[in-house]
């Protein structure tokens, strides 16, 4: 078994002018099969090559793991945009309230953060083991999932994400790259997470009160 690179979610020109089509080329063509490519060199014939990609991401280290994270978090990251993005559904939009205050103080947090992160990385919004939504700068390849977080929205703030549309101006790219948040597939992974859950709703957790109407309302808006 091998790991593939899963098609984008969009045609390659899709989010220009935000992303422009020569990004996603190299970005997706080059970079993220560039990550497929040598994770799966690297675990031929080994222990991995009968795991899934966030199995090997949470059970490896070194190259594998980089080279297995970072394959995940590009996946994902594809997914966190689209071409017709719409707002936060209401109750999305209740429990970033519950979190950070308000939509502006979660957005403001989050360019800061994305823009602040020293040298190559991602920024992420994460439900932690508390059920907590955060935002978290994290180096190099580094994910939720070496966490035990799950994952619910990331930027990706290598310099091959923005440097042929943006230059050196990480902060211009991230403001045009909010726009592109596809808040559908945030819900859809608070509810993934509440799927998984091995004993549905934790007691007290306050959480759960919002997945019956969070995924009524993704239902609505797919
Ligand atoms: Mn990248």
């Amino acid at each position: 078994m091998s790991v593939t690179l899963a098609p984008l979610p969009y045609a390659e020109d899709a989010l220009e002018p935000i992303i422009s089509a020569e990004t996603i080329r190299y970005h997706y063509g080059k970079h993220h099969q560039g990550y497929v490519n040598k994770l799966n060199a690297l675990i031929e014939g080994s222990e991995f090559d009968e795991m899934t990609l966030p199995e090997i991401v949470a059970q490896s280290d070194g190259t594998i793991f980089n080279n297995a994270a970072q394959a995940w978090n590009h996946e994902f990251y594809w997914n966190c945009m689209t071409p017709d993005p719409i707002p936060p559904s209401s109750k999305m939009q209740a429990l970033i309230e519950r979190d950070f205050g308000s939509f502006d103080a979660f957005k403001e947090t989050f360019l800061s953060k994305a823009s602040t992160l020293f040298g190559s990385g991602w920024c992420w919004l994460e439900l932690d083991t508390t059920e907590q939504m955060i935002i978290t700068q994290r180096s190099n390849a580094d994910t939720p999932i070496a966490h035990r977080h799950k994952a619910l929205l990331c930027c990706d703030v290598w310099e091959h994400a923005y440097y042929i549309d943006y230059r050196n101006e990480r902060a211009r790219y991230l403001e045009r790259w909010f726009e592109t948040i596809d808040w559908r597939f945030v819900a859809s992974n608070i509810i993934e997470y509440y799927h998984d859950l091995t004993e549905p709703c934790k007691e007290n957790s306050e959480l759960c009160d919002y997945i019956d109407k969070l995924q009524e309302e993704n239902e609505v808006r797919t």
